[in-house]
């Protein structure tokens, strides 16, 4: 079993349909997705329709929790609660009902699915570093949990002591907890613009990291004409 993990799409269809291209091209048979399948970019629909077609698993993110739900977008940074009212403004009450019916964190085989991180999932934290990843580990009970939200690859080991390993090919070692970040499809921000996802080779217990180019002149294309702020058709030029 080979699957295709990918987080942060970000209503970015180009990004997801490379992946998702390049995921078959790879042979993966099985797919997950880790949250905020919509927010900041122009294609929230389609890119909600695609996902949910593949009837895969898949975990809530915070930018599917407030299309879902009319939450108050007050204390949010201006440009992502502008891309929010916008978002929630192209999905229908359906869609936004299958947003918010979304769990929380899964287990699939005998990994973990989250978006941001074990301890308190909905606080929505950022885990950037080993001490963040030190509280997750006390709440993960499986070897393997995967999570996103950052829009930034990761790797925390927790062997005899939590480290950071760079985010490349990784052998899974039986002993070891491992808390991985996919990094983004739609919106990365690691200063690479190209699409990231993993490559989960369940059998060999490997992971791959994998970075995709995809037609972003169209993707900005289609944020300037849905009236979005320009600055999110910059960044993802720019992977910040
Ligand atoms: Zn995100």
């Amino acid at each position: 079993m080979k699957i295709a993990i990918f987080s942060d799409i970000h209503a970015n269809l180009e990004a997801l349909e490379a992946v998702l291209a390049d995921a078959e091209s790879q042979g993966c048979d099985s797919y997950i997705c880790l949250g905020d399948v919509v927010g900041y970019n122009a294609d929230p629909a389609a890119c909600l329709e695609r996902v949910r077609a593949m009837g895969c698993p898949v975990v809530k993110g915070n930018h599917d929790q407030d299309c879902g739900h009319d939450t108050s977008l007050e204390m949010m940074n201006p440009i992502a609660a502008e891309a929010l009212r916008w978002t929630r403004a192209q999905l229908n009450p359906e869609q936004r009902r299958w947003l918010a019916r979304l769990r929380m964190v899964r287990q699939v085989q005998d990994f973990t699915i989250v978006h941001s991180t074990l301890d308190q999932p909905d606080s929505w934290n950022y885990v950037t570093n080993k001490f963040d990843a030190m509280a997750n580990f006390s709440y993960q009970v499986t070897p393997v949990c995967f999570y996103g939200h950052t829009h930034v690859p990761r790797v925390f080991v927790r062997g005899s002591r939590v480290q950071e390993v760079p985010a490349e090919s990784i052998a899974l070692e039986p002993e070891s907890k491992y808390f991985i970040n996919t990094g983004a499809v739609g919106q990365p921000r690691d200063g690479d613009w190209r699409a990231s996802y993993c490559i989960y080779n369940y059998d060999a217990q490997m992971i791959n990291f994998r970075r995709i180019e995809y037609d972003i002149q169209t993707a900005q294309e289609k944020i300037r004409a849905a009236g979005l702020p320009e600055s999110l058709a910059e960044r993802i030029a720019e992977g910040r």
